[in-house]
């Protein structure tokens, strides 16, 4: 397993729609696993394929750090086919680093998608999980946390992403 380099905003990977994956070949396992340990490496909570410079449906998440196996979870042609209610809370992403924003999302979601056999799944997550289903099938695509803060929020924290490039802390 090694830990991939994670890409940050403004790389244009991340505004790109992913592919759609068909193979459920051996080389998709490698990858999901090194997002996974590049996830855990970087303390992160769930990481889209489109984060780690490769244009796919896929994410990976662990709203639990690694404490319990049942959360940790590969969605790979992820799609959002439940959402209700609403929540408002702080929001980071790998790809920005240093940056956290409140964003309102919706409280619980459900995503169907394949596992890495190939196997569709459901999972029906509430607010932690919920938020972090919908912000990495967002990635999925081509959607940044940008695109979800209101107008001023988002002018804020461009003020601040320049601000961290600035110093240094943006490419760390
Ligand atoms: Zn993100």
């Amino acid at each position: 397993m090694s830990v991939l380099k994670i890409v940050r905003y403004p790389e244009s990977v991340l505004f790109t729609i992913g592919k759609p994956i068909l193979d459920f070949d051996a080389k998709l396992k490698t990858l999901v696993e090194d997002m996974f340990e590049t996830m855990y490496a970087a303390k992160g909570v769930g990481l889209a394929a489109p984060q780690v410079a490769v244009s796919s449906r896929l994410f990976v998440m662990d709203c639990s750090g690694g404490e319990d196996e049942k959360q940790k979870i590969a969605a790979i042609n992820p799609e959002i086919i439940m959402h209700e209610g609403e929540q408002i809370g702080d929001e980071g992403c790998l790809s920005f680093p240093g940056l956290y924003q409140q964003i309102q999302r919706n409280m619980r979601a459900i995503v169907r998608a394949q596992d890495v056999d190939g196997n569709w799944f459901e999972l029906d997550g509430e607010e932690l999980t919920a938020r972090c289903i919908l912000h990495e099938t967002d990635h999925c695509d081509g959607i940044i946390f940008l695109d979800r803060m209101t107008v001023l929020k988002r002018e804020m924290a461009k003020r601040k992403i320049k601000k961290l490039q600035k110093t240094g802390e943006w490419s760390r």
